[in-house]
């Protein structure tokens, strides 16, 4: 088959475009035709190298994979050949205490596709059955590709670990990311106040566009003074973080007392300070987040395929051109998903 294959860490240009080996798939395997897959900052990562992640090497990224089921494993009953399907990125061991109680991005041996394993910038990807989600017919396969990894991520943020009650004040920063742009909608759904942050004006208005009630531009204004106008000086009950350093003691400062910080990426680096007197004295929590489950996941899709969350595709590369695709997406001038077509 045809992927996109690195055989060392680096920029952009590691990423070649040649001949793999078909995956060979197991028991309870499906092997997926490809049709889109959309890229993550976790995509950015796994090529340039990741200090004590020992990424096999040749290695194909990718993990938010859309496409059709080529070949089923011997074991395999809920899916056939031909059917159209969306994959869960994350990849459990499904034995353990954790996955067997749900707690699939807890299991120890979880990775995701693209991570420690072939993911789906590629003609085929193997991956498990239980991975197959079904497919939503109102969407594309570059609109279903960008759905999974960001939904997933910012639902189990906001739900599961800020625990989001109705009416209560949210912070989104980035809001223009794929995982910003998911939380806005997550958000407002369940009837929360929205506060997005991005670093242009053109930016700010799609958020608005997708439910923010009120927009700060983090180039020109300062997050902090911002939030404590727009709340009355109370602050916001939930900061959702993925930004890191650039942004973390803003973020801090942004908490109401009770208020939630949670937090599934550092794009921008990972040092930051925590005032302990504010952590104390104002009852705050710090809440790191990875992934979801496989369960909050059929959640998400069940709402896309309703309508009620839209996946938002800011631009559609071939395969081919996938350095390219990272390039643009380490610009930061998107707006929602960067997306291959295969
Ligand atoms: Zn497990």
């Amino acid at each position: 088959m045809k992927a996109i294959v690195f055989q060392q860490h680096g920029a952009p240009d590691v990423l070649k475009y040649t001949d793999a080996p078909d995956p060979t798939i197991r028991p309870n395997d499906v092997l997926v035709r490809v049709k889109a897959c959309a890229l993550n900052h976790l995509d950015l990562w796994v090529r340039r190298g990741i200090p004590g992640v020992p990424i096999p090497l040749p290695h194909i990224p990718g993990s938010d994979v859309s496409g059709e089921i080529a070949q089923i494993g011997a074991d395999v009953t809920t899916v056939r050949v031909g059917q159209k399907v969306v994959l869960a990125p994350l990849v459990s061991c499904g034995k353990c205490a954790a996955c067997v109680a749900g707690l699939d991005n807890h299991c120890r041996q979880a990775t995701n596709l693209g991570y420690m394993i072939d993911g789906g910038c590629a003609e085929f990807v193997r991956a498990p059955e239980v991975n197959c989600l079904p497919y939503p017919e109102n969407l594309s396969f570059e609109e279903a590709a960008s759905i999974p990894l960001v939904f997933q991520t910012a639902w189990h943020m906001l739900l599961a670990r800020a625990e989001l009650q109705p009416g209560e004040d949210v912070l989104i920063l980035g809001a223009g990311s794929g995982v910003g742009s998911a939380a806005i909608q997550i958000a407002k759904f369940f009837g929360a106040r929205v506060v997005a942050t991005a670093g242009t004006d053109e930016k700010l208005q799609k958020a608005k566009h997708l439910g923010a009630d009120h927009l700060i531009n983090h180039k020109t204004q300062k997050i902090r003074d911002e939030v404590r106008r727009i709340t009355s000086k109370r602050g916001v009950d939930v900061v959702f973080e993925h930004v890191g350093t650039a942004t973390w003691d803003d973020s801090f400062a942004s908490l109401a007392p009770g208020g939630r910080l949670v937090t599934c990426g550092a794009t921008t680096g990972y040092d930051a300070k925590v005032d302990l007197r504010f952590l104390f004295s104002r009852q705050l929590s710090l809440l790191g987040s990875y992934m979801g489950t496989k369960s909050e996941l059929h959640s998400v899709m069940r709402l896309v395929a309703s309508g009620r969350f839209k996946p938002i595709v800011d631009r559609i590369f071939p395969l081919t051109a996938c350095a390219d695709a990272h390039g643009y997406l380490e610009s930061g001038s998107q707006f929602g998903k960067v997306v291959l077509t295969v």
